[in-house]
């Protein structure tokens, strides 16, 4: 499929230029727009609820970096705030305040948290913890969920969500046997299958790790008492209960998924908000844990640029604006109403399709559900969201290139903005 209404020569030319230079173009896969067909948009700049492409087309974005732009793209403040410390340079490799700062602010916001390690991606705390779960409980097989995504590392790539469900991708080659010869999995929000594990595996468990709110096979909930269930389990077989909370954290509340179920984790890794957009990472979790990480411990993890100071920035001034009082009751209630008005649109125009929103977190099946899992999420139709992902664009409307991809929302998103919204999905929807 090729555009048909918007004008996007420089985006072509620039994309056919890029495929010579780097593998499929792009720095990230999804990013390339297979999955839904045509070209990718090649952006210049973004500010507040608006990406504007090379060719001068601006879209609403529903993607804000895949998740750090929760307050909106280049907000003044953040901007302001990196100015002030990059006039004190980019880089130092040695402490600096900055991190004490940020690192209060993640103790403080984050319940299960009583100690922080900063690192530079969701990709490195997902390694970083799983080295830290198998030392402490001195067990090597950990469990995850099909169609969680903790980063690309190799002992995570079974049954992994994000790029890999997107295109289809088997286990990934490069990825020897032995790497992921501890790695078991169990269908999302299946107790029964966890339990199963634990005792097929006895004392050779370190511990869970799951999305509590999936977003990277799509938007899926947790069912009532499955993370209780697996706080209960991982408390029985004395294993390690991980929340990856790198896309919740910070967004489905101040405090995460572990604050709005009320579910106390041993260990949480975080990324995307708390580097207001710049490339961040963060492990912590209970002292006694977090102690044996070296240099307080042996467990090595080390990083040249760890704890930089304009990462540090921007990840302080963007929590510092998330605090502010009401803030999650209107993420809520915007994302709310998107959500209910694209499935009643959806409804009356004879499409079947299932999803929801918790707090900033959306998601669309073009399904009618409902999914509790990769396998039920699988049933989507994914050319017919193809369709649907381009109409909008060509609308204005940027959404994530995948049907097994989250939506979000910021601060900077008007009513209008989600009026327009769903003008444009009922004009695509009613033509599909
Ligand atoms: C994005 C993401 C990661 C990986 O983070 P990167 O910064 O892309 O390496 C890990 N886990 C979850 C849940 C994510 O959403």
């Amino acid at each position: 499929m090729v555009n048909t209404t918007i004008k996007t020569t420089k985006s072509q030319e620039i994309f056919a230029a890029a495929q010579n230079l780097m593998p499929g173009g792009v720095s990230s896969p999804v990013r390339a727009f297979k999955s839904v067909g045509g070209q990718p948009i090649v952006f210049d700049r973004v500010n507040g609820a608006y990406i504007w492409d090379v060719d001068g087309n601006k879209y609403i974005d529903y993607v804000g970096s895949w998740g750090p732009a929760i307050c909106g793209h280049a907000h003044p403040e953040v901007i302001t705030a990196l100015h002030t410390a990059l006039e004190k340079g980019t880089s130092f490799g040695a402490p600096c305040v900055l991190e004490n700062v940020l690192a209060e602010m993640v103790i403080d916001a984050v319940k299960s948290i009583e100690m922080v390690r900063f690192v530079n991606s969701g990709t490195e705390a997902c390694m970083a913890v799983l080295r830290l779960m198998r030392a402490f409980t001195k067990r090597d097989k950990i469990i995850k969920f099909e169609g969680c995504y903790h980063g690309h590392a190799d002992m995570f790539l079974v049954k992994a969500g994000s790029g890999v469900a997107t295109l289809g991708l088997p286990d990934s080659p490069g990825v020897p046997k032995a790497a992921t010869s501890d790695t078991l999995t169990a269908p999302y929000n299946d107790l029964e299958a966890v339990k199963a594990l634990f005792e097929e595996n006895p004392n050779q468990i370190a511990g869970v790790i799951l999305e509590p709110v999936v977003g990277n096979a799509g938007f899926i909930t947790p069912d009532a008492g499955f993370l209780e269930g697996l706080r209960e389990l991982t408390h029985e077989y004395g294993a390690l209960l991980v929340f990856d909370e790198v896309m919740t954290g910070f967004r489905i509340a101040y405090g995460g998924a572990q604050e709005k179920f009320g579910i106390t984790p041993d260990l949480t890794t975080l990324g995307k908000i708390i580097g207001g957009g710049l490339p961040v990472g963060a492990y912590g979790g209970r002292r006694d844990i977090m102690s044996m990480v070296a240099p307080a411990g042996p467990v090595y993890q080390a990083g040249t640029l760890s704890g930089n100071p304009l990462a540090m920035t921007a990840g302080i001034k963007t929590l510092e604006l998330l605090q502010k009082p009401g803030t999650y009751d209107s993420l809520e209630q915007m994302t709310q109403k998107l959500t209910n008005g694209l499935l009643k649109i959806a409804q009356e125009t004879g499409h079947a399709v299932c999803g929801g929103n918790i707090s900033a977190m959306f998601g669309l099946f073009f399904t009618a559900g409902p999914v509790h899992n990769y396998e039920d999420a699988k049933k989507a139709d994914t050319a017919k969201f193809g369709r649907f992902h381009r109409g909008m664009l060509e609308h204005g409307i940027y959404l994530a290139p995948s049907q097994f991809e989250a939506g979000f929302t910021s601060l900077a998103h008007t009513n209008e903005d989600i009026e327009q919204t769903l003008a444009a999905a009922r004009d695509v929807m009613s033509s599909l």
